[in-house]
């Protein structure tokens, strides 16, 4: 692809939370060449696509057309990258190789689904929207089946966020259809939503339970087959469909370094956010202002895919948007050869829901739970929720649900899975 311009040229690969944000706010300024690639061509709001497999929203409604949010000049291309040659600072794709004065990794995570037996072939992967359209085509069929003959089931593995929310969703959903559901939701640890308060953890699994969710804690997953899974000691548990929440690997592509990627799976990145091969020697050109090999200098990676091993973050939207603007801003630096500098997270908190009017949460250190942080969930999710058509479907679709208690209960037609709305343009 040849250049077009004098202004340098940014390839940021992924248009996720992290590298959409990335491209908005380099964007901004003019002063760069942009292209934006994304295998899907388009971003997906994904803290809410358990709400698209419960009957919630309609795929369209959490995603946006990139391009419609760039101006004019920026690229957006329906692109895999298959690899990455640092030493010919190039992009290879299956059509073409993309030279860059500098590059964005931003790729995110991949579901991973391992080292269980029969898991791969019967568990329902759980981490994009077409996997959620799939799992939203299973529940409404299983839901709608009057020829069963007896009462269904679905195991969720994973008692975090994601496991909790769709686990109380999905009761809900079967709750309002007046239909029995067997629903398990099965933690490796000895509580739920780890990543919050035992206080709210508390209250959210009393609602689960509440909603009539078997939660089996410190259970962990032995074997998954057809329409049950086994537990410890070879307990089987029915499962008509089983979701897979837990779990999660870097989608790193593949790269002419390997030096790169760290233990983890993940790339490693100095404060700085430039890719950094040394891990040994972070601190030390850290403090000089240099990245470790000449190679990485204009390289960077964001969001999920990255790690600085002095500060792991967690792998949560906010760290992603915030490593956006941060990585804009050091570009900027680098090309007006100023200092560039660490990045800072500042963490505002936590909220997930689990079904209507039950949320929990920690902001500012505070843990909470109950209606306010419900609310709160809501309202943070509508105004990050990109696009003014998206926002106004959530608005109508929530007050739908949680106002007039009405949801959706057939599977998606065909032509609305993937709508023309979402579908990549070249
Ligand atoms: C089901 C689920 C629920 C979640 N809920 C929450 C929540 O409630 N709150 C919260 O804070 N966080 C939540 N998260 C985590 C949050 O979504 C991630 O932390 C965030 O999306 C990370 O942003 P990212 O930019 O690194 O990656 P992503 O947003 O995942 O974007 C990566 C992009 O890269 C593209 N890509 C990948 N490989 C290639 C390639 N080789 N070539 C081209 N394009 C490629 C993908 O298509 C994708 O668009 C959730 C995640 C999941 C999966």
């Amino acid at each position: 692809m040849p250049k077009t311009s004098h202004r340098p040229h940014v390839a940021i690969v992924g248009a996720g939370f992290s590298g959409f944000q990335a491209a908005q706010s380099l964007a901004a300024s003019g002063e760069f060449e942009i292209t934006l690639l994304d295998r899907d061509g388009r971003h997906v709001f994904t803290p809410l696509i358990y709400q698209v497999a419960t009957g919630i929203l309609r795929p369209d409604d959490i995603t946006v057309s990139p391009r419609s949010h760039l101006p004019r000049g920026a690229r957006v291309l329906a692109e895999t990258v298959r690899r990455v040659n640092f030493d010919r600072h190039c992009l290879e794709t299956d059509s073409e190789a993309i030279p860059y004065d500098y590059l964005v990794l931003a790729t995110g995570s991949k579901s991973r689904i391992i080292d269980i037996p029969g898991a791969r072939d019967h568990a329902l992967p759980f981490m994009t929207l077409e996997d959620a359209i799939v799992v939203r085509q299973r529940f409404a069929e299983l839901l709608t089946d009057e020829t069963l003959g007896r009462v269904p089931s679905v195991a969720i593995v994973g008692g975090g966020t994601t496991g909790c929310e769709l686990a109380g969703s999905l009761a809900e959903w079967a709750k309002l259809l007046d239909r029995e559901l067997r629903i398990h939701l099965l933690q490796s640890g000895d509580r739920l939503l780890s990543e919050f308060d035992a206080k709210p953890a508390r209250a959210a699994q009393r609602r689960l339970q509440r909603l009539g969710v078997e939660v089996l804690l410190e259970t962990r997953v032995q074997r998954v087959m057809q329409h049950a899974v086994l537990v410890d000691r070879g307990r089987p548990i029915a499962a008509d469909i089983v979701v897979w929440t837990a779990g999660v690997a870097a989608a790193v592509p593949q790269v002419s370094a390997k030096s790169v990627i760290g233990e983890t799976g993940k790339l490693r990145v100095r404060p700085t956010l430039q890719l950094n091969s040394n891990w040994s020697n972070s601190t030390e050109s850290a403090r000089n202002g240099r990245p470790s090999d000449s190679r990485f200098e204009n390289v960077f990676a964001i969001g999920d895919v990255a790690i600085d091993g002095a500060r792991p973050r967690p792998a949560v939207a906010p760290v992603a948007l915030q490593q956006g603007v941060a990585v804009a801003r050091n570009i900027y630096r680098h090309a007006r050869g100023q200092p560039l500098k660490p990045f800072r997270y500042l963490d505002k908190g936590r909220l997930a829901i689990v079904g209507g009017y039950l949320g929990v949460g920690r902001i500012a250190g505070v843990p909470f739970s109950g209606p306010l942080a419900w609310f709160l969930w809501l309202a943070v999710h509508w105004v990050y929720l990109p696009g003014w058509g998206n926002r106004r479907a959530a608005l109508l679709a929530w007050w739908r649900t949680y106002g007039l208690g009405a949801r959706s209960r057939r599977p998606l037609p065909r032509s609305q899975s993937i709508s023309s709305s979402i579908t990549p343009q070249p």
